[in-house]
């Protein structure tokens, strides 16, 4: 602990990990940060917090940081450091240069969800307009892009359908691939303490589908009454296979689905499901969950009588990850679980503003609010707004942009606050392909794994040094306040705007405050939201204008879908391309620890680390010892993408046959692992399933 005194003021500001979005009171000295405290009025946590917004804020300042522009001709060279002019000039001289050798469509960008709604909205009009593209996508890409075409396709909108509270009036929480207690700590403490329920108010009832025994599956004072622990890679058939029971069993709320749904998708989804080769039974062995849970897990999610969902990347990060949202999304439409308290879908967003980004228009093929870039209308208003024409054609998304760079079409990326390098999956591929562009400018904090690739580095600035608004899991928007002055002097929205004008597209925001007006101008679910509405209200959410109430939509579909009538697909189970051989006998599956975040590029430079200084394999029991391997031995993990090495932990949170790591260290590259499998819908690529190999090694 270091000691930096009595704090003399503070400023509310928002958590920058996870999608709860905690708000919290930073009490300064001058200005230094003294420490971090949960703010007691903040909505999304009522001053609670976790070891991370709480402890794991010191990277901000930390030695590693960025303070000055620079450059470099080839990635073998030195960096040099320059002015800021300098180096936004040579970044804007090298896009246009790339545009005009080998077309618009040459160059693309990445927004961050770790930044702000405002600056986000930037970088999606600087490439849309200032480059002329549609070629910008979003970290989301790797996440919950399926929760957006998914929840779009059914209910006609993204995003969580309740506010977190409504779990308190849950009767039963089914949690789907996801482990809130490490991720979501602030989030999942409200949800045990519904478990545990009270003398008046019994706990909720408890049905968990995860390969692993997690935390929730048996913490304290909790236990789920059903964990389905599938195989990965069975989703989509363990939630045909629970509908299948609805439908057969008379447990579908007629009403429900008569007055609220599309009935031809309803009949079409009803006669599928109820197909023999649907049922738990069919579905056994694939799954390897016993039919007769699948069976009780179903008819307690039927019964409620609110039933609440709450998902996570284990739902999403599969090559049948849209698949399986919508799955969920049937399933909850047909039991009439969408649109009051207490019920309704609700992903887990992982990172702070994961929400924000997506709805701000960082999708190759949507304007902000999730409007397609082919609709004429929609477009004409961006055009009118920005005084430019707007190409109707989708973009690349991330993938793309890599396949097009190694193809030689594209040729210049534009990185905000994002560390492909180190989290996208296969990352040879990944970096054969930032090898071959001719101009990457990586905008970040550290020096991180993608600018090792990079021409460009302009500095970024963390969420204590700027002003703007995060958007959490519950779409709650939240002032983002600035508590110090930008170490390297220009925070991100100002770096975009300079790029922008040195482009020949120039933007002159003085203050977020004029972003924010322009979102809400052109964005019809974040009409009405200003600063000084949250100022005045603490946060809102979106969207404002559908709602009688100020502060927002609580509950979203509470008389009809986004869409109108709720639509029904059907969800064909289709195996896994990864597959167990000899060879690669065990499956594995990538997620997160408590203490660390993401890539852990800010957490592994705070004191966290001490709790977690290592990505380490979890195994069974069973499948160490029949490779002789025991606790805190080095193993190596070998992959048909990649190897590397890493240390064991035996544990029986493990089913046989699956093992899991984390991804927060470079140096145990678990990406390395992973293979550019991805989702049929939307390329999220399938972390949650590699095949293979383990065995014992020397220390390395
Ligand atoms: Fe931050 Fe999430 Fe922890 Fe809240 S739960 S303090 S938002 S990391």
């Amino acid at each position: 602990v270091i000691e930096l005194g009595q704090p003399e003021h503070s400023v509310v500001t928002t958590c920058a990990y996870c999608g709860v979005g905690c708000g919290f009171k930073a009490e300064m000295k001058g200005t230094t940060v003294v420490r971090m405290t949960p703010w007691k009025d903040g909505k999304a946590n009522e001053g609670h917090s976790c070891v991370k917004g709480r402890f794991a804020w010191g990277y901000a300042t930390h030695k590693d940081r960025i303070t000055k522009p620079m450059i470099r001709a080839k990635i073998t060279d030195p960096w040099r450091e320059v002015s800021w002019d300098e180096a936004i000039g040579h970044a804007a001289a090298e896009f246009k240069r790339i545009q005009a050798k080998h077309g618009k469509d040459s160059v693309g960008g990445i927004t961050s969800s770790r930044c702000t709604n405002e600056e986000v909205y930037l970088v999606q009009k600087l490439i849309r307009a200032a480059f002329g593209t549609n070629n910008v996508d979003t970290c989301a890409r790797v996440c919950h892009s399926p929760t957006g075409y998914g929840m779009g396709q059914t209910f006609g909108t993204s995003a969580g359908t309740q506010t977190f509270k409504s779990v308190a009036q849950a009767d039963v929480i089914v949690v789907i691939g996801a482990n809130p207690s490490d991720a979501h700590p602030v989030f999942a403490s409200r949800m045990k303490r519904r478990l545990r329920g009270s003398a008046e108010h019994p706990g909720a009832r408890l049905v968990v589908i995860d390969p692993r025994r997690i935390d929730l599956v048996d913490a304290p004072h909790v236990r789920a009454d059903h964990h389905l622990a599938l195989k990965p890679g069975t989703n989509v058939a363990v939630i045909t296979a629970m509908a299948h029971v609805v439908v057969t069993e008379g447990l579908v709320n007629e009403a429900y689905v008569a007055e609220r749904c599309d009935s031809k998708s309803f009949n079409d989804w009803r006669a599928f499901v109820a197909r023999p080769e649907n049922s738990p039974e069919a579905f056994e062995a694939t799954t390897g969950v016993p039919a007769a849970e699948i069976r009780a897990a179903a008819r307690l999610y039927a019964q409620g009588p609110n039933s609440a969902i709450y998902y996570g990347l284990g739902v999403t990060e599969h090559a049948q990850g849209s698949t399986m949202v919508i799955g969920i999304a049937n399933l909850a439409m047909a039991c009439g679980m969408v649109g009051r308290d207490g019920v309704g879908v609700n992903p887990l967003r992982g990172q702070n503003n994961v929400q924000g980004s997506c709805d701000m228009g960082s999708f190759p093929h949507e304007l902000p609010g999730y409007r397609h870039i082919s609709d004429t209308t929609v477009r004409s208003q961006f055009e009118a707004a920005w005084g430019v024409t707007l190409d109707p054609e989708p973009g690349l998304r991330i993938p793309n942009m890599f396949d097009a760079a190694l193809s030689g079409s594209f040729k210049g990326l534009y990185c905000q606050g994002e560390d492909i390098a180190q989290s996208d999956p296969n990352t040879q591929h990944v970096q054969a392909a930032l090898e071959a562009m001719e101009c990457i400018v990586v905008q970040d904090i550290f020096l991180n794994e993608t600018a090792k690739y990079a021409h460009v580095l302009l500095p970024g600035s963390s969420f204590l040094e700027k002003d703007g608004t995060f958007t959490n899991a519950e779409r709650r928007i939240s002032r983002v306040r600035q508590v110090m002055p930008p170490l390297a002097g220009l925070a991100d929205w100002q770096v975009t705007q300079k790029l922008s004008t040195a482009l020949g597209y120039p933007m002159h925001y003085e203050h977020p405050e004029q972003i924010m007006a322009e979102i809400a101008a052109l964005t019809p679910s974040f009409a009405g939201v200003s600063y000084a509405k949250i100022e005045r209200l603490g946060s809102v959410q979106w969207p404002c204008n559908e709602s009688t109430d100020e502060a927002g939509t609580a509950i979203m579909h509470r008389e009809r879908f986004v869409r109108g009538k709720g639509r029904f697909f059907n969800t064909q189970y289709v195996p896994s391309d990864e597959k167990v051989t000899q060879r690669y006998p065990l499956l594995l599956t990538t997620g997160r620890c408590l203490s660390q975040y993401n890539v852990g590029a800010q957490t592994r430079r705070t004191p966290n680390n001490q709790w977690h200084d290592e990505d380490r394999l979890d195994i069974h029991p069973h499948d160490a010892e029949a490779r002789g391997i025991a606790d805190g031995d080095w193993v190596g993990i070998s992959s048909r993408a990649g190897q590397t090495v890493q240390r064991a932990r035996v544990t029986e949170r493990m089913q046989p046959g699956v093992v899991w790591t984390t991804f927060h260290f470079p140096e145990s590259g678990a990406n390395v692992i992973t293979t550019d499998s991805s989702d049929w819908a939307t390329n999220c690529p399938e972390y949650k399933v590699t095949a293979v190999q383990v065995s014992k090694v020397m220390q390395p």
